[in-house]
C-alpha cells in the first residue's frame, strides 16, 4: 500500500508564497548595513589626509611612505618590501607603483611593467642571496586568496617549499 500516493505536495507553492514575503521582511537590515558601510567609507575618505580612490590600498600608502614598511628595493616602477606576516624566513612583496588591482586586470599596455616586476623579483632574490632557490606566488582574486587589491608578487625563500600549495 502506498500511503503517499494521491497526497498533494504543498511545499513548493508554500515556498513561492513565502519568498515574496521574506524578501519584504529580510532585505531591510541588508539595506541599512550597505548604507552604513558606504557611510563609513565616505567618512574615512573625507577625514583621510590624502584622498582615497577606489584603488587606494595599504600598499598605495606604503608607496607614498605614509605608513612604514621594511623596503628592500625601489625604482621608478616597482617597490619591494618585507611582508608583515612572513610565511617563510624570507618573504618579500614586489609591487608595481601603478595601482593595478590584480593580475586579472593587467592589460597589454602593462606588458613591459609585468616583465619589469619579474626581473625585479630576480634582482631582489639575488640581493637577498636566495641562491638555493625561492618561490614566486601571485594570488589573483578571491579564489586565488588575494587579500590586498594591489597586484603583488610574493617571494618566499629561506626554506624548502612544499607542493602542492594549499
Ligand atoms: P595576498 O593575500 O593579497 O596575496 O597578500 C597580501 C600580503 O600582504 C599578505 O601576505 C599580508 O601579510 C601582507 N600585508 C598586508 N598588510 C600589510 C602591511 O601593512 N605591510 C606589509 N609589509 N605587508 C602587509
Amino acid at each position: 500500500m502506498n500511503i503517499g500516493r494521491g497526497k498533494k505536495n504543498f511545499s513548493l507553492p508554500l515556498l513561492f508564497l513565502l519568498f515574496p514575503l521574506s524578501s519584504w521582511v529580510f532585505p531591510l537590515p541588508d539595506i541599512h548595513y550597505i548604507r552604513y558601510i558606504r557611510y563609513i567609507r565616505y567618512i574615512r575618505c573625507r577625514t583621510s589626509l590624502t584622498p582615497m580612490t577606489t584603488q587606494e590600498t595599504l600598499f598605495s600608502k606604503i608607496i607614498r611612505k605614509e605608513i612604514p614598511a621594511d623596503i628592500v628595493y625601489e625604482d621608478d616602477l616597482a617597490l619591494a618590501f618585507r611582508d608583515i606576516n612572513p610565511q617563510a624566513p624570507v618573504h618579500i612583496l614586489v609591487i608595481p607603483k601603478q595601482p593595478i588591482a590584480k593580475l586579472a586586470d593587467a592589460e597589454s599596455e602593462h606588458h613591459a611593467l609585468m616583465g619589469h616586476l619579474l626581473l625585479t623579483v630576480k634582482r631582489v632574490a639575488e640581493q637577498l642571496r636566495l641562491s638555493n632557490g625561492y618561490r614566486v606566488v601571485i594570488n589573483s582574486g578571491s579564489d586565488g586568496g588575494q587579500t590586498v587589491d594591489h597586484l603583488h608578487l610574493h617571494i618566499l625563500g629561506g626554506r624548502q617549499m612544499k607542493w602542492p600549495p594549499g
